[in-house]
């Protein structure tokens, strides 16, 4: 896994406000990497430094031709831009036709016109967009305007494509649509993606890697099952969604092993945090087996006896929403919801293993 990019203790400031620290962050070859976090975040900054619109303030950005930011030519740049193409919300296109929009790149880099109609005629027949070639661009809907946008970037053959929130202002089913042309293309070219979004949904089933940007702070990089997992603060719990995201104390600690204290409640789990300390505990509903019996729970150290406070089918899925000395969500299957027979009022023992608790420090920033 070689960086195709690597940004190093990069900061962005905007009128004396500093809107961008991200210590380091490498863009691998031939990943999609989904920058994600609130509106405002920086995401956006991120990019255009990236794409070379915006210098920082301070740090540097190392490119795949062994150029850095600082000291680069005007010439390197332009050679360095050319190699990057940009996807922004909305679809910038000319009053032209389809065709005339793919080709624009092109032309721009002096291909000459019979090489310029075919790589457009197979981009566009690509984007299943042949019969619209020669259609003005001014007529097409949201959805078709953003494939031809990418179809445009792409048919340049990117090194690195920025994607700015590209499905942000387009219905449901012209997202799913496009999501799926873009991871398809990127991958199928071999593309390097850095991929900007506020909602991490949107990303979830196309990224190699999410980064977590929260308040212009990189919070967190890694594979999406390992930051959805195992956020690395209460923060990025927080903004993620999680359910289950409980504040506690260390009552003691052991060789890794914690007693904490929720809400009068003791739970065992898996923490280097020493005694005292102020903590967010995070349990997956998933990982909560619900038991009618509460002897029959083999090794597991948790054993909270609860009420069943409510329930709500979703779809297979029973979210059970429990009463154990503080709230506590749990997701079952509706199979086992009818064997069980869990109602509202009902007595169960939910069941959490230690190596289930994923222990944070406390920023006090979280919920
Ligand atoms: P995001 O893309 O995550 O929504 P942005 O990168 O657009 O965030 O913005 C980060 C912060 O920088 C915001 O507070 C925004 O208001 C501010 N900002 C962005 N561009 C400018 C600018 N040109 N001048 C001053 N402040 C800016």
């Amino acid at each position: 896994m070689s960086a195709l990019v690597t940004v190093e203790g990069l900061q962005h400031l905007y009128e004396g406000r500093k809107v961008l620290d991200v210590e380091r962050l490498e863009v691998v070859e031939g990943e999609i990497l989904a920058v994600v976090g609130p509106n405002g975040s920086g995401k956006s900054t991120l990019l255009r430094i990236l794409n070379l619109l915006e210098r920082p303030t301070r740090g540097e950005v190392r490119f795949w031709n062994g150029l850095s930011l600082s000291g680069m030519a005007r010439a390197e740049r332009r050679e360095l831009g050319r190699q990057m193409a940009m996807i922004f919300q909305e679809p910038l296109l000319f009053k032209r036709s389809v065709r005339a929009n793919v080709e624009y790149g092109l032309k721009a880099r002096r291909v000459d016109r019979e090489e310029r109609r075919r790589l457009a005629g197979e981009m566009l027949a690509r984007l299943n967009l042949s019969d619209f070639a020669e259609r003005d661009a001014m007529t097409l809907s949201g959805g078709e305007a953003q494939k031809v946008t990418l179809g445009r970037a792409m048919v340049l053959r990117p090194r690195l494509l920025l994607l700015d929130e590209p499905l942000a202002s387009l219905d449901a089913p012209s997202r799913k649509d496009l999501r799926a042309y873009i991871s398809g293309m990127v991958r199928e070219m071999g593309v390097t993606a850095v991929y900007v979004s506020h909602d991490y949904h949107e990303v979830l089933e196309i990224a190699d890697r999410l980064a977590v940007l929260i308040d212009g702070t990189l919070l967190q990089t890694g594979r999406p099952g390992e930051v959805f997992g195992r956020p690395a603060s209460d923060v990025v719990a927080e903004f993620l969604g999680a359910e289950n995201l409980l504040e506690g104390t260390v009552r003691e600690c052991r060789g890794g092993m914690a007693v904490l204290d929720v809400a009068g409640v003791e739970l065992e789990a898996l923490c280097e945090l020493p005694q005292g300390s102020r903590v967010k505990a995070l349990i997956h509903p998933e990982e909560i087996a619900l038991l009618a019996d509460a002897l029959d729970t083999g090794s597991v150290r948790n054993r909270l006896r609860s009420r069943v406070a409510g329930m709500r089918v979703l779809g297979g899925l029973v979210k059970v929403e429990l009463d154990c000395g503080f709230p506590l969500v749990a997701h079952i299957t509706r199979a086992s919801r009818e064997e069980m027979g869990i109602e509202p009022g009902a007595e169960v023992t939910a069941a959490i293993k230690a190596t289930a608790i994923h222990v944070m420090p406390f920023t006090g920033r979280g919920p």
